[in-house]
């Protein structure tokens, strides 16, 4: 693993012991990783004596709840005012999993107009310009494991206590989705060890999170897979949507739909899968593949996203019919690609 550049350590040092008020905050619809790496920042800003406040701009799966400190986040979409002020108050604000501020989904041009200083800790590609301080990188595994790197720099890996562990650990363990993907460099391995040397419960942070479902998610899974899924094999892609109606059908929570493209990506021959989720005004979009294909670059030219080569999402604001259509249409573009993605 290359080493993070002194220059920003030093800032980020510098950064830690002068702030009064610093604020983490996470994208829209945080995941394993981002409340795994935002917390396990959050509790390394209390042990360096600070009194942070960590900010999620929506909820998030129950499944994420057991983590240590979930009791100090503060949902923006519920604590509106509160959440603004803390952004204008805020001596630093560290975006942690994103790299670019419309990935907050309406505090964009608050935390534009903050006059914190900001650093962005990532390991998206193409990091925004909008941090005094970039630590970013896609070698690694997790925006956890990068916290991890980051606490390493900083010489204070004496105050990695099991909390901030088992934190680091959560955002390794989903965002490699149990090493299986983005988990070649042994940097992740080393830092699991240390971890587990830690005593962490690793089995039981597996359970937490992989066997915590309702009985209505396990059936919607079923259903999706069984009347929802498409599969083209002359594109090797399989999609699967579900409208609002059949949420509702579902008791639709956040998270419930978490995983399922993965299972379309686990049929033989498969490259390139997607799931469509139909919202209040917009169609939420997660793209996952094998190989050469790159989703984010699809995700960006089609439908207003990005992320990584192999997992990223986007959005379209026509109806689900039209934005499967347009979906179901582009594949002809990218027969030959798709084809040879292996
Ligand atoms: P998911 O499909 O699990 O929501 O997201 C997969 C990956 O794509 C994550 O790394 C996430 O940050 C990224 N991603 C998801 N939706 C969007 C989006 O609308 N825009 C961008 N730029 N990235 C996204
Ligand atoms: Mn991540």
């Amino acid at each position: 693993m290359n080493n993070i550049p002194k220059i920003e350590i030093n800032e980020l040092n510098d950064l830690i012991v002068q702030c009064q008020k610093p604020l983490i905050i996470t994208h829209y619809n945080p995941d394993g990783d981002a409340m795994g790496s935002s917390l396990a920042f959050y509790h390394y800003l209390i042990k360096k004596g600070k009194d942070p406040i960590i900010v999620t701009p929506n909820d998030y799966p129950d499944f994420l709840h057991w983590l240590p400190g979930n009791d100090k986040v503060i949902v923006y979409k519920r604590n509106c005012g509160t959440v603004l002020n803390a952004i204008k108050d805020a001596d630093a604000i560290f975006a942690l999993d994103f790299n670019a501020l419309d990935r907050t989904e309406g505090l964009e041009k608050y935390l534009e107009e903050a006059s914190a200083k900001k650093v962005i800790m990532d390991h998206h590609p193409e990091p925004g310009n909008f941090a005094d301080i970039v630590i970013s990188d896609i070698q690694y595994s997790s925006t956890a494991e990068l916290v991890y790197h980051v606490i390493e720099s900083l010489n204070d890996t004496g105050f990695i206590d099991k909390d901030i562990a088992e934190c680091i650990y959560t955002g390794i363990m989903t965002d490699t989705g149990s090493f299986n993907y983005n988990s070649s460099n042994p940097y992740t391995y080393f830092v699991v060890s240390k971890l587990i040397d830690l005593k962490i419960n690793k089995d039981k942070i597996y359970w937490n999170i992989y066997d915590n479902y309702s009985v209505d998610r396990m059936r919607l899974l079923g259903y999706c897979l069984y009347k929802k899924m498409e599969v083209f094999p002359e594109y090797n892609t399989a999609i699967i949507s579900i409208t609002k109606e059949e949420q509702r059908d579902f008791n639709f929570a956040p998270g419930d739909s978490e995983g399922f493209v993965n299972y379309a990506l686990s049929i033989k021959g498969m490259r390139f899968t997607a799931i469509f989720i139909e919202k209040e005004k917009q169609v939420k979009i997660s793209f996952r593949s094998k190989g050469d294909f790159a989703t984010n670059k699809f995700a960006e030219d089609h439908f207003n996203g990005g992320g990584h080569k192999n997992a990223s999402g986007g959005h379209s604001t026509e109806s689900l019919e039209l934005t499967l259509k347009k979906f179901r249409e582009l594949l002809h573009n990218y027969k030959k690609e798709l084809n040879n993605a292996l």
